[in-house]
C-alpha cells in the first residue's frame, strides 16, 4: 500500500491510497485538472481509481469529487450525513459509510471514525491492506479515545496540526472565525496534535506521522514540527516516530508501505 498526499490545507485536501490493483482517493478538494495531473505524475493510471471517499462536505474536501466520480464512473463513499449535505445528483453512485463499520473496496479496507467538526457527519478514515494500516484524520476540534484506538495498528498516522494557538489569536482572521477554528468542532492546534501523537505512542509501536491541514497564516511547517516534537519529548514519546513530516500545500508526499520507513517528497510543477 502506498499513501500519497496530493494536497493539504484549507486551499484543498486530497490523499491517494494505492492498493495492489486499485486506488482510492480520500477527499478531492482540488480541481479535477490538478487531481488528474498529480495522479498521472505518480504513474498511476486513473482507470485504477475505485472510488472517492469524502470525509465531510466542506469545500476544501469536495471541489472535484462529483466531476471525478462522473468521469471515471466510480462511486462516492461518505457518511449518510455527508451524502445528504452533498446532495449529489442521482446518476452518481453513492455508498453510505457507517461509523466504525469496515468496508472492503477492491483490496483496501476502509473504516470511518467519527470526529468532532462543524460538518454534518464528519469522519476520519482508517485504511488497511493486509497488515499495513494508515489513519487519515483532518478537520477535528478535539481528539478522543475512539481515534486513539483506530491508530493502534497504524504504520502511518496523518493528523491535523492546523495552527499554533498564539499565531491564530494574532492572525487577521475575524474574531468569529478564530473562535470557530479553536473550538471543539474546529481544528486541532499543534499542541493538541502533539498530545494525540504522545497518546498513541503508549503502545510503543514505531510509526510515521504526517502533520496535515496546516494553516497558511497561523502555522508553518517548521513551527508545527517544533511544537509537536516538544510535546513528544515532554512525554518521552519522540522515539516512537520514525519520521514526522509536515505536509506541504501543493507538493506530493509519498509514503510506501513496502519498507514501512520509506518516504519521498518531490516538487509539483504546477
Ligand atoms: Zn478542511
Ligand atoms: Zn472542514
Amino acid at each position: 500500500m502506498q499513501v500519497v498526499s496530493l494536497a493539504s490545507g484549507s486551499s484543498g485536501n486530497a490523499t491517494l491510497v494505492q492498493g495492489e490493483s486499485g486506488a482510492l482517493l480520500i477527499d478531492a478538494g482540488i480541481s479535477q485538472r490538478s487531481v488528474v495531473q498529480r495522479i498521472t505524475q505518480l504513474g498511476t493510471p486513473l482507470e485504477t481509481l475505485r472510488g472517492i471517499v469524502i470525509t465531510h462536505e466542506h469545500g476544501d474536501h469536495i471541489t472535484s469529487a462529483v466531476a471525478l466520480a462522473q468521469r471515471y464512473h466510480v462511486p462516492i463513499f461518505a457518511s449518510h450525513g455527508t451524502l445528504h449535505a452533498l446532495a449529489v445528483a442521482s446518476h452518481i453512485r453513492t455508498v453510505p459509510l457507517q461509523a466504525l463499520q469496515p468496508l472492503l473496496i477492491d483490496d483496501i479496507h476502509i473504516t470511518p471514525i467519527p470526529v468532532s467538526h462543524d460538518a454534518a457527519e464528519p469522519m476520519a478514515i482508517k485504511v488497511q491492506l493486509k497488515s499495513v494500516c494508515a489513519v487519515i484524520a483532518t478537520d477535528l476540534g478535539v481528539w478522543d479515545e475512539c481515534l486513539v484506538d483506530a491508530c493502534t495498528d497504524a504504520d502511518l498516522v496523518v493528523i491535523e496540526a492546523n495552527h499554533e494557538r498564539e499565531r491564530l489569536h494574532l492572525s487577521s482572521y475575524a474574531p468569529h472565525l478564530k473562535l470557530r477554528i479553536a473550538s471543539a468542532r474546529g481544528h486541532l492546534d499543534n499542541i493538541q496534535a502533539g498530545l494525540f501523537l504522545a497518546r498513541i505512542a503508549h503502545n510503543k509501536r514505531r510509526r510515521h506521522a504526517w502533520l496535515a491541514h496546516l494553516s497558511q497564516e497561523a502555522n508553518s511547517g517548521d513551527l508545527a514540527i517544533r511544537s509537536v516534537r516538544t510535546v513528544l519529548r515532554m512525554h518521552q514519546a519522540e522515539q516512537y516516530f520514525a519520521t514526522i513530516t509536515p505536509l506541504p500545500r501543493n507538493q506530493h508526499v509519498v509514503w510506501g508501505a513496502e519498507q514501512r520507513s520509506s518516504q519521498s517528497c518531490f516538487l509539483d510543477d504546477l
